[in-house]
């Protein structure tokens, strides 16, 4: 599905696969030493995929856990490599020969969920903000902590901060160092992966109001990973919808909110508890019926035809495609090719 916009392609991936083949257990190991038979199954996060950003573009990715959706920003962001498919960011392979090329680096960064997990507890801050920069010869060593004390005041923090610890930080000052960490090497792209699910509520708006705001001033392009429909719909210009490793909806954010064509958006839609406040009527939501079948052995034909409402006798056969669901809308769904 092609991304809109006049200013060229950002990010562009082609039919990308990405495969996990599981631990063999001990017990397993022993057996096949033995000469006995053992089943080994991979796991596929990441199926077939192919989709556009444009430049300047936020594309949200949305789907429950385990949906394949941080692989899918791993394998853009150049950290795991395909199994098979093509990504490139402003045109250069992520992948070449099996290994991230130099440049890549620099273009492309990633925001992680928990800023605990993602700061070097022994590292100062200035350190972690300005180690890649000078690396990649963004910024000489000499000049480093300056460099690190902008990008610290660009992000809302006291540039004096640059001989502290990450520990002497909330968690949403470690949020912003870590975004100050991924623009201080002058991305053109970012990869964010559910980055304020972790803080709390009344930190989250702060944080994703910076991201806004930094994306309009660097004209940066963003892949918006999120479980969370609102924060999506807040950020987002357009919205993918993720389901057992497969993009099933893609379209512009307003119109898949408004008019959602395939039946796993719209469960996943109905499913979102709405704020009841005094004097409004009681809200209602529905759960998706199910769970999320494994990735290890997903059902055949439309991977959504078991907790799909309006299944037909085809869907367990056959896999359906993205079409046209509408102006720049596309679905995976046998109602949607039939309408
Ligand atoms: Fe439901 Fe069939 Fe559409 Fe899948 S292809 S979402 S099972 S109607």
């Amino acid at each position: 599905m092609s991304a809109s916009g006049e200013s060229g392609t950002a990010v562009s991936v082609t039919g990308a696969s990405k495969q996990f083949a599981p631990l063999v257990a001990l017990g397993d190991r022993i057996a096949a030493a033995l000469g006995g038979s053992v089943e080994r199954r991979s796991v596929r996060a990441v199926d077939d995929v192919s989709l556009e950003i444009a430049r300047g573009e936020t594309l949200g990715l949305v789907g429950e856990s385990g949906c394949g959706k941080s692989t899918l920003g791993r394998l853009v962001a150049g950290i795991l490599p395909p199994s098979a498919g093509t990504i490139r960011i402003c045109g250069e392979p992520v992948m070449s020969q099996g290994r991230r090329p130099r440049k890549l680096t620099t273009r492309v960064q990633t925001i992680f969920q928990d800023p605990y997990a993602s700061l070097d507890p022994r590292m100062r801050i200035g350190t972690i903000v300005a180690e890649g920069p000078v690396h990649h010869g963004l910024v000489a060593s000499a000049d480093a902590a300056a460099y690190a004390a902008r990008w610290l005041a660009k992000v809302g923090l006291d540039p004096d901060a640059v001989p502290r610890y990450p520990h002497q930080f909330s968690g949403g000052q470690r949020q912003r160092i870590a975004i100050a960490r991924a623009l201080a090497m002058q991305p053109e792209v970012l990869v964010c992966d559910e980055p304020v699910a972790s803080l709390d509520v009344s930190i989250q708006a702060q944080v994703l109001n910076l991201l806004l705001q930094l994306r309009r001033e660097l004209k940066l392009t963003m892949l918006f990973i999120s479980h969370h429909l609102g924060v999506v719909r807040h950020v987002s210009d357009r919205v993918a919808i993720m389901y057992l490793g497969r993009i099933v909806e893609i379209g512009p954010a307003e119109t898949v909110y408004a008019r959602p064509q395939h039946p796993y958006t719209q469960a996943l839609l109905a499913s979102v508890p709405q704020l009841v406040l005094d004097g409004d009527a009681p809200g209602s939501f529905r759960p998706i019926a199910g769970e999320l079948p494994s990735p290890l052995s997903p059902p055949p034909g439309c991977h959504f035809h078991q907790r799909c409402p309006v299944a037909l006798p085809r869907c367990s056969i056959e896999s359906p495609q993205l079409r046209d669901a509408g102006p720049g809308q596309a679905a995976a769904c046998h109602l949607v090719a039939s309408r």
